[in-house]
């Protein structure tokens, strides 16, 4: 194996001078939580090279790793310093960044006003500020009020350091930062060029990301790179992205897919498909011309341990055990045990050994999947004369609400113009289709005129994204939020 960058064999204790030192390269950055390894790809060197690009990367998403620092799955190394954020807090959870907002600071999940102020209600004076600053702050009120001829003594205090739920929270992401566009981009064409090394794709077939030196030295050039924003388009991904945090099991998530595409002219295209957070979505271009083999491979896993901490089994009995062995996926076919002790010994062993960050995507797309069928036979199923409402309502249960989501509605409604009622198995097909391993995210699946018909999903952003930059714009600000909520509101969302 040779690092491809300095194209040097890779092993564990170089001595001659086309040998390199082998080194665990993270193809999602550590610094996010990322932890897929690989030792083939990167020496130990060239690693290091990347370290500023990298932290550069990692940065962008501090507002999140910082409030959901608690929650996350540990990182492999390095130590989490305090952040101390910037963000704006909004009166509606649509406002445009133009719209008057409160400046903030954000520091362990704490959101404070930058500028103080308070609100009289009645006898009741409630003063926000910094809690290094109220004390201070209440003197400050106090004599204003005494200028006005009113004395802070007759109303009752509240102080308030805290107003994360006085408002919707925007953080500064790509503001006052000069440089995030060529961060972003950087990180993301490494994820994707890594990846696809790391599956075995040689070098020389990532063309779009790969400068290869006469020497044979190389370096990750993403000059002329496409990196496509993916934005919703059928049904499926409509619903799912809408209502992922409540419809992924294990939001969010960071997912990798690496696949090629062949077109009706013989080219084929090799991408990489990259869902951070399950939120910051893109495909990467990796070469336009792929003469390698066909190729699918996917990577997922969980950014919050499924459960806060590995079950306590002292005071287990078989049933527990039983859904334990259920909810970790315990392979009971390798225990060897016939006695429930013995079986007990050989979960906790399996449990001790449990990465946090386990996911089956698969798993979770089809559970997804069952649930957008339930939501949208919920929908259908009012508009049917013997079913009614109360049938609407067992399938919107079934699928974890209490009624129709208005969003999902207004989506349905926009849907429902081109697919009818008679075509409601033909979506349940589609929906099916959309999460199968070998298509998800690769190939759009839609009702048309009586049938389930694909198209490059790649593609079909890229026309969306150069036809309408505001719908584009819109949806990634709505994914945004549901991340911002699952960072200062969790209440609202986890379920
Ligand atoms: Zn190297």
């Amino acid at each position: 194996m040779r690092c491809y960058v300095c194209n040097k064999e890779i092993v564990d204790n170089p001595t001659k001078a086309d040998e390199c030192k082998a080194h665990g390269e993270h193809i999602i950055h550590n610094g996010i939580r990322g932890k897929l390894i690989s030792k083939t790809i990167l020496c130990e060197k060239c690693g290091g090279a990347y370290s500023k690009e990298d932290s550069a990367f990692c940065k962008i998403f501090d507002p999140f790793m910082a409030a959901l620092n608690d929650r996350l799955i540990p990182a492999d190394h390095g130590k989490d310093t305090e952040k101390v954020l910037k963000g704006s807090l909004f009166d509606t959870p649509t406002a445009n960044p133009e719209d008057p907002s409160r400046s903030v600071t954000i520091k362990k999940g704490t959101v404070a006003p930058i500028e103080p102020y308070y609100e009289i209600d009645g006898g009741k004076i409630t003063l926000y500020a910094e809690k290094h600053r109220i004390n201070q702050y209440e003197q400050v009120v106090s004599k204003q009020l005494a200028k006005e001829g009113k004395d802070i003594t007759n109303y009752a205090v509240e102080k308030v350091t805290d107003i994360h739920d006085k408002g919707y929270l925007a953080y500064y992401f790509s503001k006052d930062n000069a440089t995030f566009n060529q961060d972003f981009k950087n990180g993301m064409v490494k994820i994707a060029t890594e990846f696809a090394l790391d599956c075995g794709i040689p070098r020389e077939q990532l063309t779009s990301v790969i400068t290869i030196n006469p020497d044979g030295t190389a370096c990750i050039d993403n000059t002329n790179t496409k990196v496509i924003p993916f934005i919703p388009t059928t049904v499926f991904d409509c619903l799912f992205e809408d209502y992922r945090y409540a419809l992924e099991e294990g939001y969010p998530s960071h997912t990798l897919k690496l696949f090629s595409t062949k077109y009706d002219n013989g080219t084929a295209v090799l991408y990489c498909y990259i869902d951070l957070f399950s939120t910051f979505q893109y495909y990467v271009v990796l070469n336009e011309d792929y003469k390698g083999e066909e190729v699918s491979k996917m990577y997922a896993q969980r950014l919050i341990p499924r459960t806060k901490e590995k079950p306590d089994l002292t005071q287990c009995d078989p049933s527990d055990l039983d859904i334990v062995i259920r909810e970790y996926d315990i392979d009971m076919s390798q225990c060897t045990a016939t006695s429930y002790e013995g079986q007990l010994d050989y979960v906790k062993d399996c449990l001790r050994k449990y990465p946090l960050q386990t996911y089956d995507l698969q798993k979770a797309l089809n559970r997804a999947s069952d649930k957008i069928n339930m939501l949208v036979t919920a929908y259908f199923s009012r508009l049917l004369p013997f079913a009614g409402k109360g049938a609407s309502q067992i399938f919107a249960k079934a699928a974890g609400f209490d009624t129709i989501p208005p969003s999902v509605e207004a989506i349905l409604e926009s849907f429902t113009e081109k697919v009818g009622v008679s075509d409601i198995m033909l979506l349940s097909q589609a929906f099916s289709a959309s999460v199968e391993g070998q298509y998800y995210r690769k190939f759009g699946f839609e009702v048309v005129d009586g049938d389930v018909m694909n198209y490059s999903q790649p593609d079909e952003s890229m026309k969306v994204f150069d036809k309408s930059r505001a719908a584009a714009q819109e949806y990634t600000n709505a994914k945004f939020s549901h991340l911002s909520c699952l960072c200062y509101n969790p209440e609202l969302i986890e379920q």
